[in-house]
């Protein structure tokens, strides 16, 4: 299986190739050149989301690896979990699920894909005998399940950028308590998007590495990421209906790479009914699905702050496979002029999307009385983004027929302020964050406005 770009140009790439270099040359996002069908009767026979791991993961991983290798990768890579089975199913009535994939050492989904993404990283750089340094900027749970995935392997520095602002104490500390040789948070005087200018530099210039390392992207355009996803949505189903009947998945969503994975499991065979897109006041998506308007604006900042974007990096990739038929000229075209001009998607082509898709979009406000409503109801609690997803749930129940699945992507007790306003009680706060809070921080403050950040790089690479 060879991967391509969804702008044409860069193709014939394999699996390694694809996972060190992230985003593609012509600045485009990686596709599979085909899905590969799974069998649903073998499916069947599975039990743990490790033996779906294990059936899915080497179909895209052929190119480089056998699969011998890829099974004992798997059998390491996703680590300290607090459920034997990495992922709890928590039935609230007979027809709705929430899936808990909040139970990794950063408690939020992203350890799935990123721990996936470190244990590949860490096979090709000993391969290659080569080094690595990871960079990026996090809003939230990207930056600390990076770090978590990358920071046993020593031939990988992390150098990961803490805007002001949004983000919670105990998600920044996450980050800064860490204190590992190779780990190095640093506190950016700027705003996320500040941030990820500075890290789209740095990747243009390449200045702070040498000429024999890989310098790698953490972000959700990484198809290793989205392949970790995958395995989730197969194991759901599985364990919920085993493949007998479609089902809908209700996904809080950012950047679009959790939406993506479900879509993606859905063209290898999984039984999908509709994927329900539930984003915060960062309605681009929203307005999109529901009116075929996909125009960036300013973001707005909410206390969902992973899903606060302006625009959705993965949306590329939905935009070339469902309305384009992989038509990478035209994908290109529409590329083109975006964000200066909006993605315009022909009326009949984008009239599609109600076979698959719903949307919502649910305020500040609405999210503090859905996690209350929650509480009240199930006497249990859901972190602010899982609320988004609850609550898009309950708008649109008159069109769900079948089983829903809510992702739960966070746990509650990672915003214990919104938490507090939303006038709720965390019993217990689970022991691997109370280690962190009373641990002391340790980053670098630097400005985003001068060098320095590439010079505390070079400095410390
Ligand atoms: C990253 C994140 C999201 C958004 O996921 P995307 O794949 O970017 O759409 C939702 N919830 C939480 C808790 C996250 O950390």
């Amino acid at each position: 299986m060879l991967f391509h770009s969804t702008r044409g140009k860069d193709k014939n790439k394999t699996f390694e190739q694809v996972l060190m270099q992230g985003l593609a040359d012509d600045g485009g996002l990686f596709m599979p050149d085909l899905w590969p069908s799974v069998d649903i009767e073998r499916m069947k026979t599975f039990d743990s989301y490790i033996d779906v791991a294990k059936y899915i993961v080497p179909m895209f991983t052929d190119s480089s690896y056998a699969k011998d290798e890829v099974l004992q990768v798997l059998d390491n890579t996703w680590h300290n979990f607090e459920c034997k089975h990495l992922i709890e199913i928590n039935n609230l009535d007979d027809k709705n699920f929430v899936l808990e994939l909040f139970h990794g050492p950063t408690l939020a989904f992203k350890d799935f894909g990123l721990q996936l993404a470190a244990a590949f990283f860490n096979k090709t750089l000993e391969s290659q005998n080569k080094t690595a340094v990871v960079f990026g900027a996090t809003s939230g749970d990207t930056g600390s399940a990076a770090i978590d995935a990358c920071k046993e392997f020593k031939s990988i520095k992390s150098f990961i950028l803490i805007p002001e602002g949004n983000m919670s104490s105990v998600q920044r500390k996450q980050m800064t308590t860490v204190d590992k040789s190779n780990i190095f948070p640093i506190l950016a005087d700027g705003t996320f998007d500040e941030c990820q200018d500075i890290v789209k530099r740095g990747f243009k210039e390449r200045s702070f590495i040498s000429n024999d390392q890989y310098l790698l992207a953490i972000n959700s355009i990484n198809w290793i990421r989205i392949i970790g996803q995958i395995c989730y949505y197969f194991y759901a189903t599985l364990k919920i209906n085993k493949f007998d009947q479609p089902i809908n998945f209700s996904v809080p969503t950012g950047n679009f790479g959790n939406v993506f994975a479900c879509y993606a499991a859905s063209r290898m065979g999984m039984p999908l009914s509709k994927i329900i897109v539930a984003v915060n006041s960062n309605d681009i998506l929203h307005r999109f699905f529901k009116q075929n308007d996909y125009s960036k604006r300013k973001v707005i900042e909410t206390i969902s702050p992973s899903m606060d974007i302006s625009v959705a990096s993965n949306f590329e990739r939905l935009v070339y496979d469902f309305y384009l038929d992989s038509d990478s000229a035209k994908c290109r075209k529409l590329y083109s002029n975006f964000p200066e001009e909006p993605i315009n998607i022909d009326d009949n082509i984008w009239s599609k999307t109600e076979n698959l898709f719903l949307s919502y979009t649910c305020n500040d406000e609405e999210t503090f009385e859905c996690m209350k409503n929650f509480s009240n109801k199930f006497n249990q609690l859901i972190d602010p983004h899982t609320a988004v997803a609850y609550e898009a749930v309950e708008r649109l129940k008159d069109q769900l027929h079948h089983n829903t699945v809510i992702l739960a992507t966070a746990h509650p007790a990672k915003f214990p302020d919104v938490l507090l306003k939303a006038g709720l009680n965390l019993k217990d706060m689970p022991e691997r964050l109370k280690r962190v809070l009373n641990k002391k921080e340790v980053a670098e403050s630097l400005s985003t406005s001068d060098n320095s950040i590439f010079d505390y790089i070079r400095k410390n690479n």
